[in-house]
């Protein structure tokens, strides 16, 4: 299969190189004559260019569009006039319900995507060939969508290793607003807090301190702002109703600890004890 992926970032490169290490023709564009070069350089793709006509000459039967969100309904629109009848269009952006119908309008053998794998880093150079084994890779068909193009991104998602999840783009929007906006939000007040502390050699040692427990809880926060930005404006509805029912879980337990109800707070650390085991990522692996 021939797959031209537009946006050579983080997702866009590490799909380039295991794309490419399986043995698919891949076709880059980037909007950087610089990341061309690199991605030629690393083997990620076949051939890379800057113009979007490029993909006239490369006639591909996959186009991944993997540009920050914003980017995705207008990279698309510029792409319609170099597609072929039967080009199959996907993107990897983190909200879909703003992208997936509006995307399916203007091509219909469109298919909302989004690989639940990343990095605090951006850019192809932080790219890797396997950062999407064994993680859920989400589809998200409408009514209007093609059979055909499910046939081809299920291909995608088997052969970058990943595990194939699929639901239409709501509740994909609303579920992805517990596990992975909402956390960004947690986090990122986590380090403010921190970081405000008052006395500087408490900060000093807090920092000298800070072990893999507070990596584990900091660690999205820290990651790229553009990312948090673009989940918190595209997908606003789910992260503000999360974010309250999480305040309500905050202010409860500031008022056990303020009363001493020390019986009220154990029993919620043995609830969420037993419910962080629910979920896949927290099982041991085998
Ligand atoms: P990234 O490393 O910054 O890559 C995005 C790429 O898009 C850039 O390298 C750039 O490629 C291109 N781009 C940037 N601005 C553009 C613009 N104005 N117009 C056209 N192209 C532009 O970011 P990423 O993490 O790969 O994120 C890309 C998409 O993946 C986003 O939609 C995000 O929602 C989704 N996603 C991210 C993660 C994550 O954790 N990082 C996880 C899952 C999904 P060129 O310089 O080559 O043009």
């Amino acid at each position: 299969m021939r797959i031209a992926i537009v946006g050579l970032g983080l997702i866009g490169g590490s799909l380039a190189l295991k794309l490419t290490e399986q043995g698919y023709a891949v076709f880059g564009i980037s909007r950087n004559l610089m990341t061309c070069e690199q991605a030629l350089a690393l083997g990620a793709v076949q051939a890379c260019g800057t113009e979007l006509a490029q993909l006239q000459a490369w006639d591909p039967q996959l186009v991944l569009i993997c540009t920050p969100l914003e980017q995705v309904l207008p990279t698309l629109t510029a792409l319609l006039p170099y597609l072929s009848a039967e080009t199959v269009v996907s993107d990897v952006g983190s909200v879909k319900q703003p992208i997936v119908r509006p995307a399916t309008q203007l091509w219909p053998l469109f298919v909302g995507g989004h690989p639940m794998a990343g990095k605090t880093t951006q850019g192809i150079q932080s790219a890797e060939a396997d950062l999407f084994v064994g993680r859920p890779y989400v589809l998200t068909p409408i009514a209007e969508t093609r059979p055909q193009t499910l046939e081809i991104l299920q291909e995608l998602v088997a052969v970058v290793g990943a595990e194939g999840v699929f639901t239409d783009p709501a509740r994909h929007d609303r579920a992805v607003a517990w596990i992975s906006h909402l956390p960004v939000m947690i986090s990122a007040s986590l380090i403010t807090s921190v970081s405000q502390e008052v006395d500087p050699v408490i900060l000093e040692l807090a920092r000298t301190l800070a072990s893999s427990g507070f990596r584990d809880t900091s660690r999205v926060g820290g990651g790229i702002p553009q990312l948090g930005l673009e989940m918190a404006r595209h997908n606003r509805q789910a992260v503000l109703a999360n974010l309250r029912s999480y305040q309500q879980h905050l202010q409860q337990i500031e008022t056990w600890i303020e009363k001493e109800q020390w019986d009220g707070l154990s029993q919620f650390l043995e609830q969420t004890q037993r419910e962080w085991r629910q979920f896949p990522v927290n099982q041991p692996q085998p």
